[in-house]
């Protein structure tokens, strides 16, 4: 039965009147998640090097800081607020050279320590002295090993994907030496014994817990079911030679897609996968979907691999909730806390949240975005937002009488460490 409206109503507007606005995010539930020490699914932490050391260049497969001129969001232009203050919570009066100098292999971790990090997964092309387990595991790139053909043709698409195939290219060749091949192996299925299965085994031996596509870059999400012999003949036809049209090659990256998700499942790694609006402006927003993923999910070979996409899937944020249900689907918010404001991305969070909460990974992706935004800044930034953004959609939760207080740390616990233990076994 429903208490009359007049005799509810009243009391509640005239409190409500007598009493200051209640903060967005319950103070206590905040200081509590601010002590959680969390686990970072991505991120592209640079190495130390001493002054006249050769720089890092091994933080990103695809370094994007040569593309043709895009909108900036707000957060990645020079002089946004956010970076002086991160600067000023990081090195307080000190200067970041100096502290750097001060704590050389050190530093990394250091940093880790002011943004109450204990282990980042770094995805790097290697490791590295400074970047080292325990509290920087590998997340390795694979995309090379998707395109073993001439890939003039994908590269004159535009200036972003000539940059991108120029890398892949050199990686692939890297790739190749590292699995004592000089030239290209004439079948396919030897492609597979000699190149594509070392390269995994190898990274899983020096210590990668996930493989990541940054395959969005490069080409779209939609990875048909090929049979091997369709692969095979493709393969067999224009390996070594010119380029085959994209019709033609399209099947042989699908088939070898799966085939490295599987091997990955057989190893015991996880899949990375970029699905997010990405950088340049030439990116196909449309071929990042997750939803593109569904027919992978779906594939009963691949329900052994543990598929992680990555940012959400930003613009694509409800509908990544929906894959949540598939047994082998998880996902970050890395860059979403860093490009975008506590309160909205608490929205998206609350979604998650209260869907199926054991998916939902932190994560930050710290990359040296510019000369300001270093991968330092853009992990205390993405970390504070993050952590602000959690409390407001677990207040919201408690507020509306869905969740308890223990419940909502519990949550937080969840998302910013308890979660990624279990994914990875930490
Ligand atoms: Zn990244």
């Amino acid at each position: 039965m429903f208490p009359k409206a007049s005799a509810l109503l009243v009391p509640v507007l005239l409190a409500s009147c007598a009493r200051a606005p209640q903060p967005a995010a319950d103070p206590d539930l905040a200081a509590e998640i601010q002590r959680i020490r969390a686990i970072d699914n991505h991120a592209h932490p640079v190495r130390f090097t001493a002054p006249g050391e050769p720089a890092d260049i091994g933080y990103d497969a695809l370094p994007v800081d040569n593309l043709e001129p895009s909108s900036d969001p707000l957060i990645l232009r020079p002089g946004a607020p956010e970076i002086a203050e991160a600067d000023r919570a990081l090195f307080g009066s000190a200067a970041k050279a100096a502290l750097m100098a001060q704590k050389r292999e050190q530093y990394p971790a250091w940093v880790l320590d002011q943004t109450g990090t204990e282990i980042m997964l770094a995805n790097r092309v290697e490791m590295g002295a400074s970047i080292e387990p325990p509290r920087f595991r590998w997340v390795g790139y694979v995309d090379a090993l998707l395109f073993p053909l001439n890939n003039s043709a994908l590269a004159a698409r535009n200036t972003d994907r000539a940059a991108f195939f120029t890398l892949e290219d050199k990686l692939r060749s890297q790739y190749w030496s590292q699995a004592g091949i000089a030239s290209a192996p004439p079948t396919l299925s030897e492609y597979l014994a000699r190149v594509v299965t070392p390269t995994l085994e190898r990274h899983r031996r020096d210590g990668a817990i996930a493989e990541k596509f940054e395959a969005a870059y490069l080409r779209s999400l939609a990875f048909d079911d090929v049979d091997s012999a369709t692969a095979a003949r493709i393969y067999a036809r224009w390996i070594g030679k010119a380029a085959p049209s994209e019709a033609d090659y399209k099947p042989l990256q699908d088939f070898l897609f799966r085939y490295i998700a599987a091997e990955c499942g057989r190893l015991g790694m996880a899949v990375h996968i970029h699905c997010e609006a990405g950088a340049g402006s030439y990116f196909d927003v449309t071929g990042a979907n997750p939803l593109l993923l569904e027919p992978v999910l779906n594939d009963p070979r691949l329900r052994k691999t543990r598929f992680v996409m990555l940012h959400g899937g930003w613009p694509f944020t409800r509908e990544i909730t929906a894959l949540l249900s598939k047994p082998n689907a998880f996902l970050d918010f890395s860059n979403q806390d860093l490009v975008f404001t506590p309160a909205a991305l608490a929205g998206t969070l609350r979604e998650w949240l209260e869907w199926v909460p054991e998916k939902i990974l932190f994560a930050t992706d710290a990359y040296p975005y510019s000369s300001q935004m270093g991968w330092e800044e853009a992990g205390w930034i993405a970390s504070r937002t993050a952590r602000q953004a959690l409390a407001i959609a677990l207040t919201g939760m408690m507020r509306d009488g869905e969740i308890s207080r223990a419940r909502a740390v519990e949550l937080a616990r969840m998302v910013l460490r308890d979660n990624a233990r279990k994914l990875y076994g930490l």
